[in-house]
């Protein structure tokens, strides 16, 4: 009873027993690696095209699909995850700072799953 009085005055969330577990989420690189690849690829592709025989307006609309097609890639992949145990869709609330990692907290489960893919640290060097 006396070592349980110093806690009582912590709130909830910062009860170990509450802590989110933590898991890896499975598979999650692999989703979007594939589609960012097929993305940069277009896109170089384009971009040659554009220099090599084409008009030059190719390059411009290579580079928009590099810009749209990361963005679209990451709304769709990298910034929701379903929820391994609960299948629910899970979307990240920011960007991670940099340096900083993706992962989802699904508060049904309370686990924070880990993606293992990380902010580039020289973002804004
Ligand atoms: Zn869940």
């Amino acid at each position: 009873m006396s070592i349980a009085r110093n806690h009582n005055f912590q709130p909830d969330w910062a009860k170990p027993q509450n802590w989110p577990e933590r898991r890896r989420a499975p598979g999650y690189p692999r989703r979007f690696v594939v589609p960012i690849s097929i993305v940069l690829i277009v896109a170089v592709a384009l971009a040659f095209w554009g220099f090599e025989k084409g008009p030059t307006w190719l390059v411009w609309i290579a580079l928009a699909v590099f810009l749209v097609g990361h963005g679209v890639v990451y709304r769709l992949t990298l910034s929701r995850l379903r929820c391994p145990k609960c299948s629910k869709m899970v979307t990240l609330k920011g960007y991670p700072e940099s340096g900083g990692f993706f992962k989802f907290h699904c508060r049904d489960c309370n686990i924070v799953w880990l993606t293992g893919v990380r902010v580039s640290d020289d973002v804004g060097d």
